[in-house]
C-alpha cells in the first residue's frame, strides 16, 4: 500500500484534486433514509498534515463564504480604497460616502499632516533602520512621546511600531503568571492577546459593571501580590464610554494598576479631544496605564503606554515588542505628532465630530433604528440581528452610494449582527441625513 509519505508532491496534489471531487460527488446524492441535503459547502476533507487547504479551520473559513454566494452579493471585505478615506472614499470608481474609517478628526489625508510626514522622510529616512534602542532613535520620537505625555498630564510615554503590538507586549511583560488580571468582557483582541502571553490568570468582569469588578476583588484580591484592572475609554463595537471615574476609584481601594485602552476614545471624547481625563475628569496619574494608538484619531500607525517615568523607561529597556522589534517610521512619528499639535491649537473638528455623531444618533433613533448603548461618541452601530440581513443592507447601502462595514457572527452574536457607522468630523449634515434615511428605506427591503 502506498502511504501518502512515498509519493511526490504531484501525487499528493493529484490525490487530494481526485479526493476533492469524490467528496464533492458523495455530497450530491442524498444520505440514505434521510431526507436531508448535503451542501458541497458542507463537505470537510480529512485533514492532511503538509496540506494547509486540507485543515479543519481554513475549511471552515472558506465556508463562510458561502453566505456571499448564496446571496449573490461582493465580498463586502478587502475593498481597494483609492482615494483618502475620510468621510468619502471611493471603490472601484464610485465615490461613496464612508462610515468605515476610523479617520475621526479626518487629520490622515490633511495637507498639514501629510506635509510633516513628507519632510520627516526627508530628514530621517522612510524607516528607522533599526530598534530604537539601537541605533533607530529619531528627533521626532522622543518629540512625540513628550505630546503624549504632556497631553495626557503625565510623566512620560514609550510609543510603540503597532497599537495591537502595545497591548500584547506590554501587558505580556508586566503581568507575570502568579498574577491575576481582570478586564472587561467586551476587550479588544490585543488586550486578551497580551493577557494571554502574561500568563497570568484571567478573568473577564460584565461589561461596564465595576459593581461585580467589586465583588471579584472581595473575594480574590489577597490572593495575588498584583492585579491589573483592563478597560477600554470607548467600546469599539457597542461605542459606549467607559465609567473610568469608578475604575479608578476601586483600583484604589483595592491597590490594583488600571490599564486604559483609548484606542477610541482619544480625540474623540473631551470638549478638547483629550479622552478620558477630560471626559472623567481625572488627573494623568490615576491611571497605571494610558494606551492608545496613532491609527484613528492622530492620523498614523503606532501605539503608546504614557505613565510614570520608571514605567515607560523600563519599557523602553525590555519590553520584548519594543527592543526587538524596529521604531515607529519617523513619517509615522511625524503624522501623530502634527496631528495633536492640530488638534491642541484648535478643537473645532473634536466639536464637529461630537456634533455629527449626536446629530446621527438622533435622526438613527428617531427613525427607530436599534443603535445598542451608544451614547456620546463617534462609534454608532445599527443592529440588525441578522447576518444575513447585515450583509444585504450593507451592499444594498454601497449600491446606493454609501460605504459601512457589517460585523457578523462570529465576531458579534448572531442576534448583535450590526453594521457599525464610524462618524468623521468631516461628514456633512446632508450626508448624514442621506445616509439615515437610506438606512430606514434600505431595511425594509431585506427580508
Ligand atoms: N485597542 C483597541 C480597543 C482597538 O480597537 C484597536 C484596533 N482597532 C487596537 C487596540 C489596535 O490598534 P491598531 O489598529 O492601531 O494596531
Amino acid at each position: 500500500m502506498t502511504t501518502t509519505d512515498t509519493l511526490s508532491i504531484e501525487e499528493k496534489r493529484a490525490r487530494l484534486k481526485q479526493l476533492i471531487k469524490e467528496k464533492a460527488q458523495a455530497a450530491k446524492q442524498p444520505v440514505q433514509g434521510s431526507s436531508e441535503k448535503i451542501t458541497t459547502e458542507q463537505v470537510m476533507l480529512p485533514e492532511v498534515a503538509d496540506k494547509v487547504e486540507t485543515f479543519v479551520e481554513i475549511q471552515q473559513h472558506q465556508q463562510q463564504f458561502s453566505l456571499l454566494e448564496e446571496l449573490n452579493i461582493h465580498n463586502p471585505y478587502f475593498q481597494v480604497n483609492e482615494t483618502i478615506t475620510r468621510n468619502t472614499t471611493q471603490i472601484s470608481g464610485q465615490a461613496l460616502i464612508s462610515y468605515a474609517s476610523y479617520n475621526y478628526l479626518g487629520y490622515s489625508g490633511d495637507e498639514r499632516v501629510s506635509m510633516a510626514a513628507k519632510e520627516a522622510i526627508d530628514a530621517y529616512g522612510s524607516s528607522p533602520s533599526a530598534s530604537r534602542i539601537a541605533t533607530g532613535e529619531k528627533p521626532v520620537h522622543g518629540q512625540l512621546e513628550t505630546a503624549i505625555a504632556e497631553l495626557i498630564g503625565c510623566e512620560d510615554a514609550t510609543v510603540f511600531v503597532s497599537g495591537h503590538a502595545t497591548n500584547v507586549t506590554t501587558i505580556g511583560h508586566i503581568m507575570r503568571s502568579q498574577d491575576l488580571i481582570l478586564h472587561d468582557a467586551l476587550s479588544h483582541n490585543s488586550i486578551i492577546e497580551g493577557c494571554v502571553l502574561s500568563g497570568a490568570r484571567r478573568v473577564p468582569f460584565p461589561h461596564n459593571d465595576y459593581q461585580a469588578l467589586e465583588e471579584i476583588l472581595k473575594k480574590e484580591r489577597n490572593n495575588y501580590d498584583r492585579v491589573l484592572i483592563v478597560v477600554e475609554g470607548v467600546y469599539s463595537m457597542d461605542g459606549d464610554i467607559a465609567p473610568v471615574e469608578k475604575f479608578v476609584q476601586i483600583k484604589k481601594r483595592y491597590q490594583c494598576l488600571l490599564f486604559v485602552d483609548e484606542a477610541h476614545s482619544m480625540g474623540t471624547i473631551g470638549k478638547s479631544g483629550k479622552g478620558i481625563v477630560e471626559h472623567c475628569q481625572l488627573n494623568g496619574d490615576d491611571v497605571d496605564l494610558w494606551m492608545g494608538t496613532f491609527s484613528k484619531s492622530f492620523a498614523s500607525c503606532g501605539g503608546y503606554i504614557a505613565g510614570k517615568k520608571a514605567l515607560t523607561d523600563y519599557l523602553k529597556y525590555t519590553t520584548p515588542g519594543f527592543l526587538y522589534s524596529v521604531g515607529i517610521t519617523p513619517a509615522n512619528a511625524a503624522a501623530a505628532l502634527a496631528s495633536i499639535e492640530l488638534m491642541q491649537a484648535d478643537a473645532s473638528r473634536v466639536a464637529r465630530l461630537q456634533d455629527n455623531a449626536a446629530y446621527f444618533l438622533q435622526l438613527a433613533q428617531a427613525a427607530g433604528l436599534n443603535t445598542g448603548a451608544s451614547q456620546d461618541t463617534p462609534v454608532i452601530p445599527i443592529i440588525i440581528g441578522s447576518s444575513k440581513k447585515s450583509l444585504l443592507l450593507a451592499h444594498k447601502l454601497f449600491a446606493k452610494g454609501v460605504n459601512v462595514q457589517p460585523i457578523l457572527y462570529p465576531a458579534v452574536s448572531e442576534d448583535e449582527s450590526r453594521l457599525r457607522f464610524f462618524i468623521t468630523s468631516e461628514h456633512s449634515r446632508e450626508e448624514i441625513t442621506t445616509t439615515v434615511r437610506l438606512i430606514s428605506e434600505l431595511l425594509l427591503q431585506c427580508a
